[in-house]
């Protein structure tokens, strides 16, 4: 696939994005590392803030971007906090703040991670908001390439790897 030298960061527009990821603190949480991140713009495969703000974008260009954890990965949603009986969980497993624990949906099937907010001797509280949840996030972004994306990306609504046809 050719490079388009007039090409901008658009819908239907497959973008290889480097970046580094920080939170309010300035503590790095995610990067990419030996590969910029490939994804198709306008799909939603990047969080609505990120996404809106590499619009127009060129290749080689750099950006810092700040995206309020509404644009994100929301607020902390208070009703996401459950509180569960300590026999949900076998008996000889070490339950602490802060752990997580894989769970399965009982209706879709579809496993998902939760945080032991809390544990006292009834149970413990769980919290289901994404753990990137209420925060700020700081990105330091270069778009490393930009292509137009195959009618198959298009259909599928992402990304495919040269060498990964899914
Ligand atoms: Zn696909």
């Amino acid at each position: 696939m050719k490079e388009h030298p007039n090409l901008t960061v658009a819908d239907g527009v497959v973008v290889s994005l480097d970046y580094t990821l920080r939170l309010d603190d300035g503590e790095i949480i995610d990067a990419s590392e030996q590969e910029p991140l490939e994804y198709l713009q306008g799909y939603g495969q990047v969080i609505p803030g990120l996404e809106s703000a590499l619009i127009g974008m060129k290749v080689g260009e750099e950006k810092n971007i700040i995206v309020a954890a509404e644009d994100g990965y929301g607020d902390i949603d208070e009703e996401a906090f459950q509180r569960v009986g300590r026999d949900a969980f076998p008996p000889d497993m070490e339950l602490e703040e802060g752990m997580q624990l894989r769970m399965r949906d009982a209706q879709s099937g579809e496993l998902f991670n939760v945080v032991i907010d809390q544990v006292d001797n009834e149970g413990v509280v769980l919290d289901f908001n994404h753990p990137l949840a209420g925060e700020v996030l700081h990105f330091q972004v270069k778009i490393a390439g930009l292509r137009a994306a195959t009618p198959e990306e298009m259909a599928h609504g992402h990304a495919h790897d040269a060498d990964d046809q899914d």
